[in-house]
């Protein structure tokens, strides 16, 4: 290989090389696994909800209940002392307090059954999301394994382009490798061919004064473009 060729083709494998990073970090199996964790995240976060909806609901009907049988034994107390009572007025503000008690209960009910049905509800709904567990977490591992095959294919044609870029640079000349290196750092790609006065990696024309300059010089050298500073070869 001439050192012209030789030049080129590490640009070639370099930007090949780029490419593939590129396109590694910009996977699309990387935006389904992005997918897939948030679905199963977002599901458990759902889980989380209903049992707490659940607790909730239970906490209620239980408190519902305490509140019924303490309202009920507080009414058949009343009852039995309305049994011994005389006066009338007496016995009047016992009626009064003891259907009272019946009111407080009835609403007590109310709002323990209320409480056991949205439990039930939200039971119904749970078993339905725990159903699901299932083919959200496979749906990940899928993504996973997707991901990493993409990667790992990648990976395999990076290493192949790291063995022909060895190869290449071991032609090349050190000064000419460093002033390469320096090049590519600053504009990615350093080297391009100059076709007629046009310089391919700027895609502007030389003036003929330039070209002059560009063609004149020795073999090998490498003159650089005036306008991007990239390696221009003849
Ligand atoms: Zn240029």
């Amino acid at each position: 290989m001439s050192p012209d060729e030789a030049l080129l083709a590490l640009q070639h494998v370099d930007t090949t090389a780029d490419q593939l990073r590129h396109r590694r970090e910009h996977l699309d199996e990387r935006d389904r696994l992005a997918t897939a964790s948030e679905a199963l995240t977002a599901w458990e976060a759902r889980r989380v909800e209903l049992n707490e909806r659940i607790a909730s609901a239970s906490e209620v009907v239980e408190s519902a209940e305490t509140e019924g049988e303490r309202l009920a034994a507080e009414s058949t107390r009343l009852n039995q002392q309305l049994r011994t009572v005389i006066a009338p007025r007496e016995a009047e503000a016992l009626q009064h307090e003891i259907e009272n008690l019946a009111a407080q209960r009835s609403e007590s009910d109310e709002r323990g059954l209320m409480a056991l049905g949205d439990q039930g509800e939200a039971e119904t709904l749970l078993g339905e999301h725990l159903a699901r567990e299932g083919s959200i977490r496979e749906a990940l591992t899928l993504a996973d394994e997707r991901l990493q095959i993409a990667e790992s294919g990648i990976d395999t044609e990076l290493g192949d382009l790291d063995g022909q870029r060895s190869t290449i640079r071991g032609e090349l000349d050190g000064q000419l490798l460093s002033r390469y290196d320096r090049v590519r750092a600053k504009v990615g790609v350093a080297a391009a061919r100059l076709a007629g006065s046009k310089c391919e990696g700027c895609h502007l024309d030389l003036s003929a004064a330039e070209v002059d300059e560009v063609r004149r010089a020795p073999d090998d050298s490498f003159p650089e473009c005036p306008q991007c500073g990239r390696l221009l070869v003849r």
